[in-house]
C-alpha cells in the first residue's frame, strides 16, 4: 500500500487544481483519474475555447449560482476571477475579455488551459495515476483506504471531486454521490442544468434558430407563477435553448409552463392596449402588415399570423375579438409546456449532489468526518452560463488546499 499526505479523487479542474495547491509544500500528493487522461470535460468546456470565468465584480458571482450561492461565498473573495487568471497568466497563458465580459485564453483553446494545469501537477510532483476509477473510500481510524481496481493507496486527507453527472461520457457518472452516501452525506436529488427545454406540441420547429436578445417570460407550475426571468433566448427544433433559458432551467420541471413575452413590451397592458387600438383603427389595412410592423423578423410574424389563422388578405375591420386576443397573447404571453428537460448528455451541469449543508464553507472539508474533502461539481452547487462553473471549481479548490496545507498561492 502506498501512503500518502492527499489523495484526490478526480481529474477535472476542481481536482487538478486542488492537487496542484496542496503539492506546493512537497507532500506526496496522489490524483486517481479513471480516464486515460485528465480534464475530459474542461476540453469541451466553451464548445472547446474554455469560457473560463466572468469579468467583472464577485459580488455578481454572488447573484449566479441561484439558491445555494452563499455557500461559494468565501470560496470566490479568496480566489477570485482575478486570482484565476493571474495564476495561468504567471503560466505564460493570455486571455481575451468578450463583450459580454466572458473570459476566454486568447488562443480559444482549451486544451491549453489543461496543459497549464498539467505541467503544473507534473512540476509539484502530482502523482498522477490514470486509468484508476476508485471503487471505494473506507476511513479506517485516521487513516483513509482508497481502492481501485490496481491500487490500495492510504492517506490522512482525501479530496472528492468526481464531479456530477453530465455528459457521463467524460467521466462523471455521480461516483462522488456513492461515496458521500457512504460516509453519511445527504445527497440532494440530482438534476439536469444548464439544459434545453424540450416543449408539449411545440410548433416553432421550422423556425429554428430564431434568437431573441433579452426575451422576458415567466414561469407557471400548476397554475402558480414561480419566477420572471430574462435573458437571451432560442428557438430549437424540438424547444427552447439560448442562457435565457438554460441558465433558469434548474428552477424547472416538466409540465411547467412559460409564458412568453416575444415583443419584448416592458408593459404588456400597454402594449396590449396599444395595438388593440391600432387594429381597431385600421379598418382597410391587412392585420398582416400590422404585425410585420412589429419588432419581429418577418419570419416570425408570419408564423404567429399563421398560429393565429390570420390569413394573408384578412383586414383589421374583418378581425374578431377572439382572433384579436390570440394575437395578442401569442405576441406577449405565448404558452409552451415543458415537455422535459434536456437530459444529462445535453446538460452542461448537475444541480443537486452532495449536500452544502454538511459541508463548511471556509474549507470545504465534510461537517461529518474529519480529513474528508469535497470540491465542485460533486456539490450542490451550479452556476450559470459565462464561466461560473469552473470558477467555482477553481475557487472551492483552492479554498480546500488552503484549509489542508494552510498555504496561500502568491
Ligand atoms: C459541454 C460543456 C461545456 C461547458 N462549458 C463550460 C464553460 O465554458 N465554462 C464553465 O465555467 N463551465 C463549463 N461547463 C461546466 C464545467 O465544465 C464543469 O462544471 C466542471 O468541469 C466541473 O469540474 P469538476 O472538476 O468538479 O468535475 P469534472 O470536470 O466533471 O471532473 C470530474 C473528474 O472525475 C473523474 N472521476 C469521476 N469518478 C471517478 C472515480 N470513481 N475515480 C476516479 N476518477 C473519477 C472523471 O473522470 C472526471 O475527470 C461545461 C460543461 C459541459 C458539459
Amino acid at each position: 500500500m502506498k501512503n500518502y499526505d492527499v489523495v484526490v479523487v478526480g481529474g477535472g479542474p476542481a481536482g487538478l487544481f486542488t492537487a496542484i495547491m496542496c503539492a506546493k509544500k512537497g507532500w506526496r500528493i496522489a490524483l486517481l483519474e479513471k480516464n486515460k487522461s485528465c480534464g475530459r470535460k474542461l476540453l469541451m468546456a466553451g464548445a472547446g475555447k474554455c469560457n473560463i470565468t466572468q469579468a467583472g465584480e464577485m459580488a455578481h458571482f454572488l447573484t449566479c449560482y441561484g439558491e445555494n450561492a452563499r455557500f461559494l461565498k468565501q470560496a470566490l473573495l479568496s480566489f477570485s476571477n482575478e486570482d484565476l487568471l493571474a495564476f495561468f497568466k504567471k503560466r505564460g497563458l493570455e486571455f481575451v475579455t468578450m463583450e459580454n465580459g466572458k473570459v476566454f485564453p486568447k488562443s480559444l483553446k482549451s486544451q491549453d488551459v489543461l496543459q497549464v494545469l498539467l505541467v503544473e501537477c507534473e512540476r509539484r510532483g502530482v502523482e498522477i495515476y490514470y486509468e484508476h476509477a476508485v471503487d471505494s473510500i473506507v476511513k479506517e481510524e485516521e487513516t483513509f483506504v482508497v481502492t481501485t481496481q490496481k491500487e490500495r493507496l492510504t492517506s490522512r486527507v482525501v479530496v472528492v471531486a468526481t464531479g456530477g453527472l453530465s455528459y457521463p461520457h467524460t467521466g462523471s457518472t455521480g461516483d462522488g454521490f456513492i461515496f458521500a452516501k457512504q460516509f453519511g452525506h445527504k445527497i440532494v436529488p440530482t438534476k439536469p442544468a444548464l439544459t434545453p427545454l424540450k416543449i408539449k406540441n411545440y410548433a416553432w420547429a421550422d423556425l429554428s434558430g430564431t434568437s431573441f436578445e433579452a426575451l422576458s417570460y415567466t414561469l407557471w407550475r400548476q397554475g402558480k407563477k414561480i419566477g420572471t426571468y430574462q435573458g437571451d433566448f432560442l428557438l430549437t427544433h424540438s424547444g427552447v435553448s439560448g442562457p435565457g433559458i438554460i441558465n433558469y432551467s434548474r428552477y424547472m420541471q416538466s409540465g411547467d409552463v412559460i409564458k412568453c413575452n416575444f415583443v419584448g413590451a416592458d408593459s404588456i397592458e400597454a402594449f396590449r392596449s396599444q395595438l388593440t387600438k391600432t387594429l381597431s383603427e385600421g379598418k382597410k389595412t391587412l392585420v398582416k402588415t400590422i404585425v410585420r410592423d412589429l419588432p419581429l423578423t418577418k419570419r416570425f410574424a408570419d408564423k404567429v399570423l399563421e398560429l393565429c389563422g390570420i390569413s394573408e388578405a384578412l383586414k383589421c375591420a374583418e378581425l374578431t375579438k377572439a382572433t384579436r386576443q390570440k394575437l395578442l397573447t401569442t405576441l406577449t404571453e405565448y404558452e409552451m409546456e415543458v415537455k422535459e428537460l434536456g437530459g444529462y448528455h445535453v446538460a452542461m451541469v448537475t444541480t443537486g449532489g452532495v449536500s452544502i449543508k454538511e459541508i463548511k464553507p471556509k474549507t470545504m472539508e465534510s461537517k461529518k468526518v474529519p480529513n474528508l474533502y469535497f470540491v465542485g461539481e460533486v456539490l450542490d452547487i451550479d452556476g450559470d452560463t459565462g464561466g461560473y462553473n469552473i470558477q467555482a471549481a477553481l475557487s472551492m479548490a483552492y479554498l480546500a488546499a488552503k484549509a489542508i496545507g494552510e498555504q496561500k498561492e502568491s
